[in-house]
């Protein structure tokens, strides 16, 4: 492995003086990145547009679910053209570079924009949005006094009242696998097996349907993405749902990423990372938090009006990545605890 490396290094070395030896309108050339995400066009296209703006480098991407994404990579190899993965939920990423599809990268100023619990202790990737996993309920049912944390909502006075989506989705398997990071794994177990002995009804395959449920009246209380409730009051504001911060006296509410890394065989890499740092840049972070109705992962940003009146919270601070290193024993754990 040492030599091909060695041999890259000297290349991009020699390429460097070359290029420096040009006259200057060739060593500015725009450079062209090829990106693979998994969110979708609307999302990321006003950002590659703002960058190819301000930059003139051009963005080419192709948009997927993130697992034919990762596949694509790994078949790819080093042929691969990709230069940055982007995609949701830290479970998602730590997989990717699990795989060794993303390359380490060093740079300060993601060190500096981005807080340590929301990107890779390894560099291979970072959050850029920040998504909270909180507690949604119906205001006609429940007085916000009566709720205060997660694990709250496995005791016997919730019984036939709550609502969750499956946990088959990662979202879920992360919640659970940061539970037992926090609490570890015979704790987070009574919890979900409390939760599933609360059930009002059967899981739903989705946070949108479980919230309307929830407004409905089919049950009092469940977990869900904020920017699924923005959504939903954005259509109807009349619905009779409100968010809640649960664990505010202890560790906080649960907060997931979406994000991106520089892929392992990028032939552009330095170009790819100048754009990783834009993306967690003032210019760049209302655009990829907002568009979603998510939090931008900068601190110093702040986010949309709509989000900002959610108020503010403080948030669990355990690594992201626990996502992606516990989520087996998360699924194992749900699936004993009959959480389908
Ligand atoms: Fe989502």
């Amino acid at each position: 492995m040492s030599t091909p490396k060695r041999y890259f290094a000297t290349a991009c070395v020699a390429g460097l003086l070359i290029a420096g030896a040009l006259p200057a309108v060739a060593a500015n050339a725009p450079e062209e990145l090829i990106v693979y995400s998994a969110r979708n066009e609307q999302l990321i296209k006003p950002l590659f547009d703002a960058y190819t703006k301000e930059t003139g480098t051009k963005i080419q991407f192709i948009t997927d679910k993130e697992g034919p994404l990762m596949e694509r990579l790994k078949a790819e190899g080093q042929n691969s053209p990709a230069d940055l993965l982007i995609t949701v939920d830290a479970g998602n990423l730590w997989q990717a570079a699990e795989e060794g599809l993303l390359k380490p990268v060093q740079s300060s100023v993601l060190e500096t924009n981005i807080p340590a619990h929301l990107r890779d202790p390894g560099r291979r990737w970072f959050g850029l949005s920040v998504r909270a996993r909180t507690v949604v309920y119906n205001t006609t049912k429940v007085p916000a006094a009566k709720l205060s944390t997660y694990e709250d909502l496995a005791d016997a006075k919730w019984k036939g009242k709550l609502c969750l989506r499956t946990s088959k989705k990662v979202y879920n398997q992360s919640l659970v696998a940061m539970m037992i990071a926090e609490l570890g794994e015979a704790r987070t177990e009574q919890i979900v097996k409390g939760w599933v002995a609360n059930l009002a009804t059967d899981v739903f395959p989705d946070d949108t349907k479980m919230m309307e449920a929830i407004a409905a009246g089919q049950c009092d209380v469940g977990i869900g993405n904020t920017y699924y409730f923005g959504r939903l009051k954005g259509k109807d504001a009349q619905l009779p749902i409100a968010l809640f911060w649960p664990n505010q006296q202890g560790s906080g509410v649960h907060v997931n990423i979406s994000g991106a890394g520089v892929t392992r065989y990028s032939k552009h890499e330095a170009a790819a990372l100048r754009f990783l740092e834009w993306l967690s840049s003032e210019q760049a972070q209302n655009l990829f938090a907002d568009t979603n109705l998510e939090y931008p992962a900068n601190p110093a940003i702040k986010p949309d009006p709509a989000v900002a009146g959610w108020g503010t919270f403080k948030m669990n601070l355990i690594n992201v990545s626990k996502a992606g290193e516990l989520q087996v024993q998360a699924v194992k754990l749900m699936d004993r605890a009959g959480y389908k």
